[in-house]
């Protein structure tokens, strides 16, 4: 998006709730009109009516060899003499105003440097959401927050589900997945099908990450003859039934092949991926090659992921080896906090996929719009922390996050690529 497309961050204008009567509602007539808010929402930095010196904007992600801006979803990589540019201001050998008039005036419009870059914190660019619909799993997975602390069931009002639906259409543009779970399982909410059909007629891709125990033959039937979802991914960690029992507290291992080996061929997602998580060690490789064995040829595109210990809240799976350090961001699916919106099942945004217990909230959605929650002061807050550009809280989660980036230098070449669609937990 060009500099002169951008609308103005932080809370929306006072006349949105109104603005919304006044739009067609996608949702058959319920809930409220569209909310036009453009498809991101950037500060005006356009340098016509702000003063001061240009300075990069503080939410980049610096690689050895490239660049990528989370807010813009743009990559400058070396060899581009914008990136040495960029670089040069970045590292303090140069400044924006030593810089070629013509490279100044391109790196302001493509917001990599900025008048004001304080205001940036309320920027986002929406990219994934995750709305956990209820909260109930029917496995108890050794590599889940499930496995040892359950949650009360407790299933999202529909009506409320379309309000949410509805307020992400102002970002159409932008969302590539509308996930429907954080740590539940969707196929066991019989209303999964409507769901996704709500979400893909409202043009937004609806995406599944599920254990297949329950998704059975008729529900994929009945979204193939829909059109399919945008996004599917099925985790499955084993092919031997007795550790699939032990690992998941769940003999469901049968269930789970006749389910998959249903789907396999069929046109369920436009995207379908099989996560085989492990530790990395042998069996991890030989349950990819039974999984290569099993569906390689059919839909489904075969990945293996490490499990991690989800900031620090499980005693397994990959752990932060290096701490300290500033924080410098976040690279889990894109960026967490500039990137992604996690709804509970009781309507509270949190900051990202780790909040099992739901510590960090940055809004509720029962008293709060989704426009306010994403340009409001608390989520700008955790991205000041996330970006290392307030202290972090002594207990705030990216401090013990894989996924967190650590100082401009110990971000590994590679660094800044935006991340592939794929689950961490499914
Ligand atoms: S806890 Fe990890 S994944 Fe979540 S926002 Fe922080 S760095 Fe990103």
């Amino acid at each position: 998006m060009g500099v002169d497309d951008s609308t103005a961050s932080g809370p929306p204008p006072a006349s949105l709730r109104d603005d919304r009567s006044a739009s067609p509602s996608p949702l058959d007539g319920e809930g409220p009109g569209r909310v036009d808010l453009g498809v991101q929402a950037l500060s005006d930095d356009s340098g016509t009516t702000a003063a001061g010196p240009l300075l990069p904007d503080p939410f980049l992600h610096v690689g050895d060899d490239r660049i990528y801006s989370p807010l813009t979803d743009r990559l400058l990589v070396d060899g581009d003499p914008l990136y040495a540019a960029l670089r040069s201001v970045l590292d303090g050998s140069g400044s924006a105003e030593r810089l070629p008039e013509a490279q100044r005036r391109r790196l302001h419009a493509d917001r990599w440097l900025l008048r004001d870059p304080a205001a940036r914190a309320y920027d986002f660019r929406l990219k994934y959401v995750s709305i956990e619909t209820h909260t109930v799993c029917n496995q108890r997975c050794f590599f889940c927050p499930v496995s040892f602390e359950q949650r009360h069931s407790h299933f999202m009002e529909t009506r409320f589900f379309e309000r949410i639906v509805l307020e992400l259409t102002a970002w159409r543009e932008t969302i590539e997945a509308v996930w429907l779970m954080l740590y539940n399982e969707p196929s066991l909410d019989r209303r999964m099908v409507e769901q996704c059909l709500t979400l893909e007629r409202a043009g937004l891709p609806a995406a599944i990450n599920t254990n297949a125990s329950a998704f059975t033959p008729a529900k994929t039937d009945e979204l193939v003859a829909a059109g399919g979802i945008g996004f599917l991914s099925v985790n499955l960690s084993t092919f031997d039934r007795a550790a699939y029992a032990r690992d998941r507290g769940a003999d469901q291992l049968d269930q789970v092949l006749r389910n998959v080996d249903h789907m396999k061929d069929r046109p369920l997602a436009r995207e379908m991926v099989l996560m085989v998580l492990g530790q990395r060690d042998e069996d991890h490789e030989r349950q990819i090659a039974a999984a290569h064995q099993r569906y390689g040829g059919s839909r489904f595109r075969i990945v293996s992921d490490e499990i991690m210990d989800r900031a620090g809240f499980l005693a397994v799976g990959r752990k932060v080896r290096q701490g300290g350090g500033r924080l410098a961001g976040c690279e889990n699916v894109g960026s967490r906090p500039l990137q992604h919106l996690h709804v509970t099942p009781h309507g509270k945004v949190v900051l990202c996929c780790q909040d099992y217990d739901a510590t960090h909230v940055v809004g509720d959605l029962h008293r709060e719009s989704v426009a306010e929650v994403l340009g409001g002061e608390r989520l700008a807050e955790m991205r000041r922390q996330a970006y290392g550009l307030s202290p972090a809280a002594e207990d705030f989660m990216c401090s013990s996050c894989v996924f967190a980036l650590r100082d401009h230098s110990a971000v590994a070449a590679g660094a800044g690529e935006p991340t592939a669609l794929l689950p961490v937990l499914g």
